[in-house]
């Protein structure tokens, strides 16, 4: 059976972005292989290393929200990073033999370098692509969902992969491949990438009014229609592309016409964008607020998760060591 793994850092609570783009493709995938869903604290650290009280909480909060977004711990392995020690081992002995011009090139590294609010000059940050390596082959996984923007960081995996395999005349890892999801990227309220850094999320936590305030306020719309009586494009709409993604085909269909013929208004059609988010996010919401007053629950969830990933890691680490002519 193949294995599935990806994760999420618990940096915050969770955009509409990161359900549609992640979380339903990790809740389709869990009856197709043997699925392993990471809290990513380890990685949450190159970010917030200074504020590290503030992980644990997310940790929950995290958990919380793939519970409601369909992950069942019968069929999904949900673990915490950091309670499997082998991945810590496993970086630093992929460490030993990666490149250094290997991670300096990862398109990610320098952009994120210059943009981001945390210092990230560290070595942890620099490794960060391949604590991501080791998460993946740790459990031998063949199947990744992952985002475009992570598309290079596999490759780096699948390097990895075939360079240990290379020098110690072995082959323990499968190369891992990326299933991307089909959903188009969620753009934010200003028509960017949706993203926390950016100010422009709708949060998987918002109220059915801040959602409206959000949509009927903030959300650009095409700025060439000044007044109502002007005939809009919704081809270039962000609005549309929330419609495209939340609304029924019938609302689509009538925004698309009553737009470009001025029949409907944009805050008219902004209040439908709303409605419509909300019923898709609502009971994703109550969900969460419903695991979250359960902490104990979730604790067990993770701790479950976490022995199970444990058993499979030490296994891939074991065969590892052997490769590498380490003591058992
Ligand atoms: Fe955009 Fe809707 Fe206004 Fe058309 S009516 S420009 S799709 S917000």
């Amino acid at each position: 059976m193949h294995r599935i793994l990806s994760g999420i850092q618990p940096s915050g609570s969770l955009h509409i972005g990161h359900l549609v783009g992640a979380l339903d493709n990790f809740a389709l995938l869990q009856g197709r292989g043997e699925a392993f869903y990471m809290i990513a604290d380890w990685h949450a650290l190159t970010s917030k290393y200074e504020n590290v009280g503030e992980i644990w909480p997310a940790t929950l909060e995290l958990t919380a929200t793939y519970l409601a977004a369909g992950l069942d711990p019968a069929q999904s392995t949900l673990f915490v990073q950091s309670l499997v020690k082998e991945h810590a081992e496993l970086h630093l002995l992929f460490s030993m033999m990666t490149p250094l011009s290997w991670l300096e090139r990862v398109p990610t590294y320098k952009e994120k370098l210059q943009n981001a609010a945390a210092d990230l000059g560290s070595y942890g940050f620099l490794g960060y692509p391949l604590l991501q390596t080791a998460d993946i082959v740790l459990y031998k996984a063949h199947k990744v969902p992952v985002g475009e923007d992570q598309l290079f960081h596999l490759e780096l995996a699948r390097e990895v992969v075939r360079r240990f395999h290379f020098l110690y005349q072995c082959e323990v890892f499968p190369e891992p491949e990326a299933v991307l999801t089909k959903t188009p990227k969620v753009p934010g309220l200003d028509g960017r990438k949706m993203s926390k850094s950016y100010g422009n999320c709708i949060y998987l936590r918002d109220t059915n009014t801040e959602i409206l305030e959000k949509c009927t306020r903030q959300m650009a719309s095409d700025p060439a229609r000044v007044r109502k009586t002007d005939p809009g494009n919704p081809d270039i709409c962000p609005v549309m592309d929330f419609h495209k993604l939340f609304s029924d085909e019938a609302t689509v269909q009538m925004v698309d016409t009553e737009c470009r013929r001025a029949g409907i208004g944009c805050f008219d059609c902004k209040k439908r964008v709303a409605e419509a988010i909300t019923r898709r996010i609502e009971p994703v919401r109550e969900k969460i607020e419903a695991h979250l007053a359960q902490p104990a629950h979730l604790e067990d969830v993770l701790r479950d998760g976490s022995a199970r990933a444990r058993t499979v890691a030490a296994a891939t680490l074991a065969e590892v060591r052997e490769a590498m002519k380490m003591p058992a």
